[in-house]
């Protein structure tokens, strides 16, 4: 039963807090919370400022150092309903934003003023995954559930569990599987590529579906012989090969390169019939030795997972950084091209920039940035919320 707003649970912050919110962001950190008497986990609730004055309605989570987030500057009553209609309002706003692609994000959690709430689509599969203790509500799930078969009509459902969140949100252990249908798998086509989807297997929700655009921009600007590095289950070197004379595609996992291997098969027509060398490797091995033995290259594709988890990890993360950037810019030919990406957050544009400058200077390499990129707009960016805010991708050229 939707509760009237006065009988919600009420959370009173610190001045701090309020000034965080006045500014514009979403997030709440308990060391913030001055009173929380009786609010149960996964509440929503209504918060004030430290004498009482209203500053909206939130979700609560009993847990997390993310104690409040805000979902709304106005009291809320009906929070299925509120959900459903965010949930329509995602897909509304991807809809001229978002074209070549059958996969994609649909909610991106507090970009879509959905906290704790993922979803993607890969073409008639949805994934979902639940982050926080009141989006895994039953009443809220059931509402979830209802509007994304309502608006998308997906063969299936399927949920995928991060346990280290569930254990984070103190939430009851549970598997990912399907939610709804019996479809796990399909094949998927992004800018004309086609792609195999697992919903079961892979990291993250499956593909990396924040590259989309950076794919299609890298495959603008290469050329000749390409080496994508790191390059899970092929997504820039597939996108690279019909443009390149050769493309070798690097990771240390054997399962995404298997993947990678049935993509390259599924695209045939698409490469002009080229064939993608797979390497299985440690990229910092390989890089050290390939450039040691003046091995050369057109075009450069590094994509590594996340080096900086925290902030305490930003100078190791950057040293990382650097060195494979080094070491790919050795093996740069003059007017190569080097795709250079960074999904950490916790390293800024500024901070990403500063390294590669750092790393042409030390590698005797003069670069020209052709485009300085982020994540593909089904990934939107919250302005006032910096976090929303993680990929950086850089496209730039060796000097002649
Ligand atoms: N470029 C890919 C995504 C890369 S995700 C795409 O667009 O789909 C990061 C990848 O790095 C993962 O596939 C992971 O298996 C791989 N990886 C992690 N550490 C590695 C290492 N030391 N050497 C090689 N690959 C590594």
């Amino acid at each position: 039963m939707p509760k009237a707003p006065d009988t919600l649970p009420t959370v009173k912050i610190s001045p701090r807090g309020a000034t965080r919110l006045k500014d514009g962001h979403v997030w709440v950190y308990r060391s913030d919370i001055i009173s929380a008497d009786d609010v149960l986990p996964g509440s929503l609730i209504r918060v004030t400022d430290h004498r009482g004055k209203p500053l909206g309605s939130a979700l609560y989570s009993s847990s997390s150092q993310i104690a409040i987030r805000m979902i709304s500057h106005d009291p809320v009553t009906d929070l299925p309903a509120l959900l459903r209609q965010r949930i329509a309002a995602a897909i509304e706003y991807r809809a001229p934003l978002v074209t070549d692609t059958e996969a994609y994000r649909v909610v991106f959690s507090e970009a879509d003023f959905l906290p704790g709430l993922i979803v993607d689509r890969y073409g008639d599969i949805l994934s979902l995954q639940i982050l926080t203790q009141a989006m895994d509500a039953d009443p809220v799930r059931e509402a979830i559930l209802a509007e994304l078969t309502a608006r998308l009509h997906p063969a299936s459902l399927i949920e995928r569990v991060d346990p280290r969140v569930r254990e984070l949100e103190t939430l009851p252990p549970r598997a990912s599987g399907l939610l709804q249908g019996d479809k796990s798998a399909t094949t998927f086509t992004m800018n004309r590529v086609q792609f195999l989807y697992d919903a079961l297997e892979g990291q993250k929700t499956g593909a990396f579906l924040d590259q989309r655009e950076n794919y299609a921009a890298a495959a603008h600007y290469a050329k000749g012989e390409a080496l994508d590095v790191f390059c899970y289950q092929g997504g820039f070197a597939l996108h690279l090969a019909p443009h390149c004379s050769q493309v070798t595609g690097v990771d240390s996992s054997r399962p995404a390169l298997e993947v990678a291997d049935q993509n390259a098969k599924l695209n045939q027509t698409f490469l002009k019939g080229k064939e993608i060398e797979w390497i299985e490797a440690n990229a910092f091995d390989l890089l050290k030795d390939y450039s040691s033995s003046d091995r050369h290259y057109d075009a450069i594709v590094l994509d590594p997972p996340a080096f900086a988890k925290s902030k305490r990890d930003l100078d190791a993360a950057l040293r990382g950084y650097k060195e494979l950037n080094l070491r790919a810019l050795k093996m740069l030919r003059p007017g190569g091209i080097l795709v250079t990406c960074s999904c950490s957050y916790h390293v800024s544009q500024p901070n990403f920039l500063e390294m590669l400058a750092s790393a042409a200077l030390d590698a005797h390499r003069t670069l020209r940035l052709i485009e300085v990129r982020g994540q593909a707009k089904d990934h939107p960016v919250l302005l006032n919320v910096s976090e929303t805010s993680y990929l950086k991708c850089v496209i730039a050229s060796v000097r002649y």
